[in-house]
């Protein structure tokens, strides 16, 4: 008899506890994001629909996301002031896209002359990235997480080679960001003109140059019609989107669904660095076959080091203004420092050695 009462409290026990926890799954949680690019913006738009497929996924219904595009809401740079307002309850964008307003965002894309995008996962991941990122938008009711990769941007597009610095002077440049700033400094005049132009703005020299992001992208807007030089990369090295929340919204989560985000996101970010290297690998394989004309062209090493000294000169006047940037430019430069030296001798020593024996 006493046996059996204590059984009996026991599945009672179990039985409160199995309820509650139903009662506690069958809760579900829909959020909007308001993402910056158009619908059905390639790459970057298969990473939001494929973080939100996950976390519905995983999550067996429980975490919806309903994705906005910039056709819906109108703002596609409003995205941090819409987030941080709880207008929506997550965004995805760029971290650069918002210098103008929080200084200290510039860094969380990627930097000309940079980490790769192994190093700066890395640096995210197991380096001091993810904390320092957190530091800048935490003041902002914001969470901030890596978003997916473009992996090395390309140089842009030049209707005529540029030789040395001098080719540079007056040159007009669609070239946005902390590069524009650098291009400046020795001499192009860099303008941001929206995507749905820039391919008549070039055509019509109304600029004589113009970067976008890398052949899977730019072959959608034409440039390998109208200029023959595409430059190889230095000022995007990895660039990183971002998926933002509303730091309440997320602090509202049960733990459960607060995993399932963050890991929906992080395999998202990852996968979009996939997609990137396959959609490029086989958007390259095509100019090549279909314009034939098209050469690709490096910097002559006088405009690289020119660029690299403007490039330290920008990047010590912003550290030297603010505490947090003099801590993050710190940080990503040791953290290059001793990533790269590991990179020399794997990464790049096998592709080197590829070079001698193909
Ligand atoms: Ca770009």
């Amino acid at each position: 008899m006493k046996i059996r009462s204590v059984l009996s409290a026991a599945v009672l026990a179990v039985a409160t506890t199995f309820a509650a926890s139903q009662a506690f799954a069958q809760e579900t949680f829909t959020l909007r994001l308001a993402e910056t690019w158009g619908p059905n913006f390639p790459i970057f738009g298969d990473a939001t629909k494929n973080m939100a497929a996950m976390a519905e996924k995983m999550s067996d219904g429980r975490l919806r996301i309903r994705i906005d595009s910039a056709n819906k809401h109108k703002a596609p740079f409003g995205v941090f002031d819409m987030v941080k307002a709880g207008q929506y309850d997550m965004g995805h964008s760029a971290s650069y896209y918002w210098k103008g307003k929080v200084p200290n965002t510039l860094f969380f894309t990627s930097m000309p002359f940079g980490m790769t995008a192994l190093e700066q996962y890395a640096w995210f991941y197991y380096g001091d990235g993810m904390d320092l990122m957190q530091e800048v938008y935490e003041p902002h009711n914001l969470m901030s997480f890596p978003g997916g990769n473009t992996g090395i941007q390309m140089g842009g597009w030049f209707r005529k080679e540029i030789k040395s610095v001098d080719d540079l002077q007056g040159l007009k440049m669609r070239i946005p960001g902390f590069a524009g700033e650098v291009f400046a400094e020795v001499g192009v005049s860099p303008t941001n003109i929206a995507p749905g132009e820039l391919y008549t703005a070039l055509e019509r020299n109304t600029i004589d140059a113009a970067e976008w992001v890398g052949p899977a992208l730019d072959l959608r807007l034409g440039f390998q019609q109208i200029a023959d030089y595409y430059y190889t990369g230095w000022h995007e090295p990895a660039t990183e989107l971002q998926f933002l929340v509303n730091k309440k919204v997320w602090e509202k989560l049960p733990a459960d669904l607060q995993e399932i985000l963050r890991i929906s996101m992080r395999t998202a970010a990852y996968d979009m660095l996939i997609e990137s290297q396959h959609e490029n690998a086989k958007a390259w394989a095509s100019i090549k076959q279909e314009h034939p004309d098209v050469q690709i062209k490096t910097f002559p090493k006088e405009v690289f080091h020119a660029m690299y000294e403007a490039n330290q000169k920008l990047l010590n006047e912003a550290a030297a203004g603010d505490e947090l940037a003099s801590k993050i430019v710190e940080s990503q430069e040791d953290y290059l420092e001793m990533s790269r030296a590991y990179t020399d001798i794997s990464e790049r020593a096998y592709l080197n050695t590829m070079a001698e024996v193909e």
